[in-house]
């Protein structure tokens, strides 16, 4: 049979399962979302035969529309018909079907199973769908599900190899599209990209500790002034202490969730943040003063770049700026431009954040 007509109807699979019974074949039913199939799923699938007499096991997977309604827009990964075909395909299992249904009622009534299975987060007493079982002497019972696995886990992981592989900044907001519904182009925004330590945070070296996310003084109403003078705000950031192995991306994402916390708390909507984790040797591309950071969130965000402003505390910032031919400016905080690694001039010197923005909002008039 060709995998595209392997998934029957409900309807067909009843009367599957009425000649089964008659030939004296002991059925187990199951349901589930199966998004993502990972090897708890395919365990607990595995053991439904091992732990009962059943010889033939029916699985109905939840409709998409249902797996939104349980868990969020976010889901399922993985369409119905995909879950549907992939489950087919293992060995365990003899027919599958799709169901939109918020309980197994109908599905248990149809199939008349022997042997209803759930995994065992549910609890058999609170199985309401049991209750069917019982004028065909029926058996409701919980199997364990292998701890450690889940497929909000499994994604979870994919986004953090993808994080540290660079593959996807970390965007607090969707990108911002370039064409309005009807078609026609939106324009470019202007963005200020900012350097995170010693800029909006005080600066420690290898800063990733939480008591140590403190905000330099201003900081708060200048971002908030320039959100209100219709910026987007952009975060860049070398992080070299996670490619040395001083912390890792989680400290790294604490930290951060700590000062957007604080910042939002004050009003500020900082749009995203990108970040190099690599440590200077790696020689990536990254890393400022290479340009690709911004130039990913331009796109991203759809900025205006050459109407946009880079601050920094080093002179590295004001390379990545000039480099991208977007006007910067030094701030007297952090480390104050001391590192001399670039012999470089910035369009404005600033004594801190807030003189950097009245600058900016000077440059506007
Ligand atoms: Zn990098």
């Amino acid at each position: 049979m060709s995998l595209a007509a392997s998934i029957k109807s409900r309807a067909e699979i009843a009367r599957l399962a009425e000649k089964w019974r008659n030939e004296g074949e002991r059925i187990a039913f199951t349901s589930g979302v199966f998004d993502l199939l990972h090897i708890g799923h395919v365990s607990y699938l595995t053991a439904i035969k091992e732990k009962t007499a059943a010889t033939k096991l029916i699985v109905a997977v939840n409709s998409d529309t249902s797996v939104r309604a349980l868990k969020g827009e976010l889901r399922p990964f993985v369409p119905e018909r995909e879950r549907a075909l992939l489950l087919h395909a293992l060995a365990c299992i003899d027919e599958v079907f799709v169901f939109a249904d918020k309980t197994n009622k109908e599905n248990i009534l149809a199939i008349k199973p022997h042997y209803y299975v759930k995994a065992s987060d549910y609890d058999v007493k609170t199985l309401s769908s049991a209750k069917y079982l019982k004028s065909w002497n029926g058996k409701a019972l919980t199997l364990p599900m292998v701890s450690g696995h889940s497929t909000s886990k499994l994604f979870e992981r994919i986004v953090e190899k993808a994080y540290i592989k660079g593959m996807i900044p970390q965007t607090l907001q969707t990108g911002y599209p370039d064409k309005a519904s009807d078609g026609t182009l939106l324009p470019r925004r202007r963005a200020v990209f900012l350097d995170r330590d010693g800029v909006i945070v005080e600066d420690c070296e290898y800063l990733h500790r939480l008591e140590e996310v403190r905000l330099l003084p201003g900081v708060a109403t200048a971002l908030k002034r320039l959100n209100e003078l219709g910026y987007v705000l952009i975060v860049v950031t070398n992080q070299p202490g996670i490619g040395l192995g001083y912390f890792s991306h989680k400290d790294f994402f604490r930290v951060n969730k700590k000062m957007l916390s604080l910042l939002s708390k004050a009003g500020v909507n900082i749009t995203g943040i990108y970040f190099c984790p690599h440590s200077k040797a790696v020689g990536c591309m990254c890393r400022k003063p290479e340009g690709e950071l911004v130039v990913r969130a331009t796109s991203d965000h759809h900025l205006a770049i050459r109407e946009s402003f880079f601050i920094g505390d080093q002179t590295s910032d004001v390379e990545t700026a000039r480099r991208l031919k977007i006007k910067s400016i030094l701030v007297n905080t952090g480390k104050r431009g001391s590192d001399k690694k670039y012999a470089v001039s910035p369009d404005f010197k600033a004594e801190n954040l807030n003189k950097a923005v009245a600058w900016i909002a000077a440059c506007d008039r």
